[in-house]
């Protein structure tokens, strides 16, 4: 599959969940807390590079990967996400700074349906939001034992591999994710630019995929 076909793919489940998800909020009237910036502040929160490649891409375009690459090479382990910022007036609050290209699992947050031992559909939430909003929570469940289409996190993981098994196998710190991304795509950047193009292994990839990118 050429990179171009992959982040259309990778668009397309991204609009899907954020339906899903947006569904189940209206209709359960469940929501994140405002401003709540819990799950990014996580520095247990793992991602694949696929997710991270349409956000690489935009930045790479954008010009403002290398220095993200310089931050991230000095980015200690362990540390949240660097995409986030945190609110410097209320301690747990803060925003995602590239929240229209965040990867699939962070769409999840806050709500999304895990499959329990008899395969059946449970609603995954935070401590927050369940003590905040235990009506709502209920009326979740509710909605989906009577079938309400919302995200399930084995069923999205499969659609990611499907898109790109090598890389959407393994999950990595949002940080590594998202550096192992950049410079994957810095590096198909750098070899659709050169003459020397058709020499390179891109591992799937052809020419024409980045060369329609860059
Ligand atoms: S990519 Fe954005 S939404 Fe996801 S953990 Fe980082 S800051 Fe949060």
């Amino acid at each position: 599959m050429e990179l171009q076909e992959k982040t259309d793919k990778l668009q397309k489940l991204f609009q899907k969940v954020d339906q899903q998800t947006h569904d189940l909020s209206c209709k359960a009237s469940l929501h994140c807390l405002p401003g709540c910036g819990a799950c990014c502040e996580n520095p247990n929160v793992e991602s694949t590079v696929l997710e991270f490649l349409p956000l690489s891409i935009e930045l790479w375009q954008k010009n403002q990967s290398e220095d993200l690459l310089r931050l991230l090479n000095k980015t200690e382990e362990g540390t949240s996400c660097i995409l986030y910022k945190a609110d410097p007036n209320i301690p747990g609050n803060g925003r995602c700074t590239q929240y229209e290209l965040r990867p699939l699992l962070c769409r999840t947050f806050g709500y999304a349906a895990r499959l329990n031992k008899y395969g059946e559909k449970e609603l995954a939430t935070c401590k927050k939001i369940s003590l905040d909003q235990p009506e709502s929570i209920k009326r979740a469940q509710k909605l989906i034992d009577e079938g309400l289409d919302v995200p399930v996190f084995s069923e999205a993981w499969l659609a990611l591999l499907d898109i790109d098994p090598g890389l959407a196998t393994d999950r990595y710190p949002m940080n590594v994710a998202l550096k192992t991304a950049l410079e994957k795509i810095g590096y198909w950047r750098d070899c659709s630019q050169s003459d020397t193009l058709e020499n390179h292994d891109y591992s799937n990839q052809n020419s024409r995929s980045k060369k329609n990118l860059f």
